[in-house]
């Protein structure tokens, strides 16, 4: 469709992040392997950091990725590295009372700093900065609703947030459809393409083998090992660590009954100029709010332009028809931004779980780390390694998640099928404010 008043001369699908990080086009390993010690299937953030830890205490790790390297999720997201789980305080503690909420919140923060510290003692070149987020709230009842949660979250996780109302939120942003917002402390953003391509360097540094374009087919359990064939041959292999979230197809059933994949979407405008995007978010912090049907607004890394998020899980069509509802969403947020022309608009899969929290453990044997539920770049990266860990039989290796079930629903197969009419609820439910 020609839009001339939207889509900026080279206008791609593909992330923005994929211009300073382009995937891997060319498969380097000759062929698959006979055997190997540890198969990991899936090459996003989690799948790099299990065969991170595993490469390095000494086990033949390789690792298969159906597309190129880092294909999924993990080099298209918006690079929020936050420290709260999907599912928040108020609801955890209802669900599991305060000691084990407080547990799982915890985790949040742990899978953090376990990130931050990955970067630094990896020296991972992935324009990492501790700017804080700002949560817009949707309404005023959200905003003494976040207000309240986020005091009772300090009392039990160290928590820096500062409530800032209405009347003072164009300190933090250009805009005047929020109801004020809390600004947090201590998170921050990364480059995702960068960060991935640093990880998996370090993972082929340790002796890791990558094989793209080699998707997994099916793995058999025999005696103590698994045959798991693939595209290109047949590989025997004493563990197999599944990392393939939003992703996970039949070749892993089990897991595929578990994870509900959810289409999320961004846009990269054309460049603005560093101080008008100053204007628009003056702290530089990240900026998402309080919907159902979230909005999520950054600058990119090299301050030029508004990366832009909405519409997650609502499948309108082709990208260029997403690139123009997404840019009138922006346009609610920063209204001087409603005629600016948009250079990228992609999209990649999250991966959710019915009970709203992220899961690994064993399935038949099978390792596997999932359903991050939009939170991956910190948790999936913490839940690769500790997953590596509990292979490794390692005693660290425990997490709060460890004793939690990780729930199915009968007939589910893996097609959420039932996705466009519960987001049609809560896009209603957000307009009234709920
Ligand atoms: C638009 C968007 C914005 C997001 N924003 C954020 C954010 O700001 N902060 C945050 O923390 N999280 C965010 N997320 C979520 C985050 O990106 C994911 O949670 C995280 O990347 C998951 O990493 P992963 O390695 O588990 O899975 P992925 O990166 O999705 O990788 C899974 C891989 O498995 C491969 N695969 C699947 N089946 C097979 C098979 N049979 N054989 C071989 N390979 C296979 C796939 O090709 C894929 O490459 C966002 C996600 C999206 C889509």
């Amino acid at each position: 469709m020609a839009d001339d008043d939207l889509l900026a001369p080279g206008f791609t699908t593909d992330p923005y992040w994929w211009d300073a990080a382009p995937r891997p086009s060319a498969n380097t390993e000759p062929s698959a392997p006979a055997a190997t010690d540890v198969a990991v299937v899936g090459s996003g953030h989690t799948g790099m950091a299990a065969a991170l830890t595993l490469a390095r205490a000494g086990r033949k790790v390789t690792v298969f990725e159906a597309d190129a390297p880092g294909y999924g999720a993990s080099t298209r997201n918006a690079g929020y590295v936050g420290r709260t789980l999907y599912s928040k305080f108020f609801k955890l503690e209802k669900t599991f009372g305060t000691a084990k909420a407080t547990a799982l919140a915890r985790e949040g923060k742990t899978a953090h700093d376990y990130l931050v510290d990955l970067i630094e003692r990896e020296q991972l070149a992935c324009r990492y900065v501790n700017c804080g987020r700002f949560i817009a709230a949707e309404t005023p009842k959200h905003y003494d609703h976040m207000a309240r949660e986020f005091a009772a979250l300090a009392r039990h996780v160290p928590t820096d947030v500062t409530m800032v109302p209405r009347a003072e939120q164009r300190s933090e942003l250009a805009s005047d459809r929020y109801h004020g917002g809390a600004a947090l402390n201590g998170t921050g953003a990364v480059h995702p393409g960068l960060f991935h391509n640093e990880l998996m360097n370090r993972v082929l540094s340790a002796g890791a083998a990558v094989l793209g374009h080699t998707p997994v087919t099916d793995m058999r359990r025999e005696g103590d090992s698994f045959e798991v064939t693939t595209t290109r041959g047949r590989v025997r292999a004493r563990n197999v660590v599944v990392a393939t979230n939003g992703y996970t197809g039949t070749a892993t059933p089990a897991i595929r009954r578990r994870i509900v994949p959810v289409g999320a979407y961004m846009i990269a405008t054309e460049p603005l100029g560093a101080a008008r995007v100053a204007r628009l978010l003056p702290t530089l912090r990240t900026m998402i709010d309080t919907k159902i049907n979230i909005y999520w607004a950054r600058m990119s890394p090299d301050g030029e332009r508004i990366l832009f998020g909405a519409r997650t899980g609502i499948d309108d069509g082709p990208l260029e028809t997403k690139a123009r509802k997404l840019r009138a969403h922006m346009a609610e947020v920063f209204p001087e931004l409603a005629a600016i022309k948009v250079t990228h608009c992609w999209t990649g899969n999250m991966g959710f779980t019915f009970d709203l929290l992220p899961h690994h453990g064993v399935i038949d044997g099978v390792h596997y780390a999932a359903g991050f539920c939009g939170v991956g770049i910190p948790m999936g990266s913490y839940l690769g390694h500790k997953t590596a860990l509990k292979l490794l039989g390692e005693r660290d290796a425990a997490t709060a998640f460890d004793d939690l079930p990780f729930p199915t629903r009968p007939f589910y197969n893996g097609n959420p099928w039932f996705l466009p009419p519960m987001l049609a609820y809560w896009g209603v439910r957000d307009r009234m404010g709920r």
